[in-house]
């Protein structure tokens, strides 16, 4: 069974000291707990200034990822950065369609499709968000919204490689506030059957669905134990190196007894 995934995703947090700070620190409470360091899968997203930092950590502990990235290889995109280049300084991962990209710099799903087709081309792993705003949670179009954030952003794929859905209604990010358990995993379930129905089974089914939105070590067990949430993206608490480590603890139950 693969394990869940851990995903921190810094925002535009963090100097480069404080970045080699946390690394040392977990990387010294990775190499003290094998088992915790083997209870999820490490995906750390810093801004692109920190990446360097966390590499000479990473000795096969956790993976890197970017936040986002531009929809070309390459050319006259002042500012911008390609996946070709994530993949080139050793990212595995790039997020699109952060809830806060959409908001503040108006990428539309047109958009976030375009990025996504080409990290996979560049031989990465999208990590795909989607999620309602508030007033659509209300007007009970929450399904409406993520199955045509899906059809949109996962448009141009055409391999079925490895493939990261993010749930992350709007509203839950920073907030404090989150669905219960009940309602992430019914919505984690629907996204499955979409990207089953809508592209093909097999690819639907090993795809990860992770939850996104106010998860921390206080909440995270009770989102954890629903078999549906096959991992986290975590922001404000992926920031201290405890809080990070508790929330990895959540998945405790999913790691086969010992004989
Ligand atoms: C996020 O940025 O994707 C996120 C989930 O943030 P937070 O955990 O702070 O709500």
């Amino acid at each position: 069974m693969r394990p869940p995934l851990l995903i921190a995703n810094w925002k535009m947090n963090m100097f480069r000291e404080e970045a080699k700070a946390y690394c040392q620190e977990l990387h010294s409470a990775l190499v003290q707990s094998p088992s915790l360091a083997k209870r999820v899968a490490w995906i750390l997203i810093p801004p692109l200034t920190a990446l360097d930092i966390l590499k000479p950590f990473q000795k096969g502990l956790y993976s890197l990822g970017a936040q986002n990235c531009h929809w070309e290889k390459g050319g006259a995109y002042t500012g911008e950065i390609s996946p070709f280049m994530l993949a080139d300084v050793g990212c595995r991962y790039v997020i699109a369609g952060h809830s806060e990209r959409r908001m503040h710099f108006g990428e539309s799903d047109e958009v976030v499709g375009r990025k996504v087709a080409t990290i996979v081309e560049a031989g990465l792993v999208p990590i795909l968000c989607i999620g309602e705003q508030w007033a659509e949670r209300e007007r009970g179009e929450t399904l409406q919204k993520i199955e045509r954030q899906l059809l949109e952003g996962l448009r141009g794929v055409k391999k079925g490689g490895e493939m990261v859905v993010a749930y992350e209604p709007v509203w839950a990010i920073g907030s404090g506030k989150t669905p219960s358990a009940e309602e992430i995993a019914d919505i984690h379930r629907a996204i499955r059957q979409i990207l089953c129905a809508k592209f093909s089974p097999a690819w639907g089914n090993q795809a990860s669905v992770v939850y996104g939105g106010s998860v921390h070590s206080q909440n995270a067990a009770q989102f954890a134990s629903r078999p549906e949430v096959n991992g986290f993206l975590v922001g404000g608490a992926s920031l201290k190196v405890k809080e990070f480590l508790a929330i990895a603890g959540a998945f405790r139950w999913r790691v086969p007894a010992k004989s």
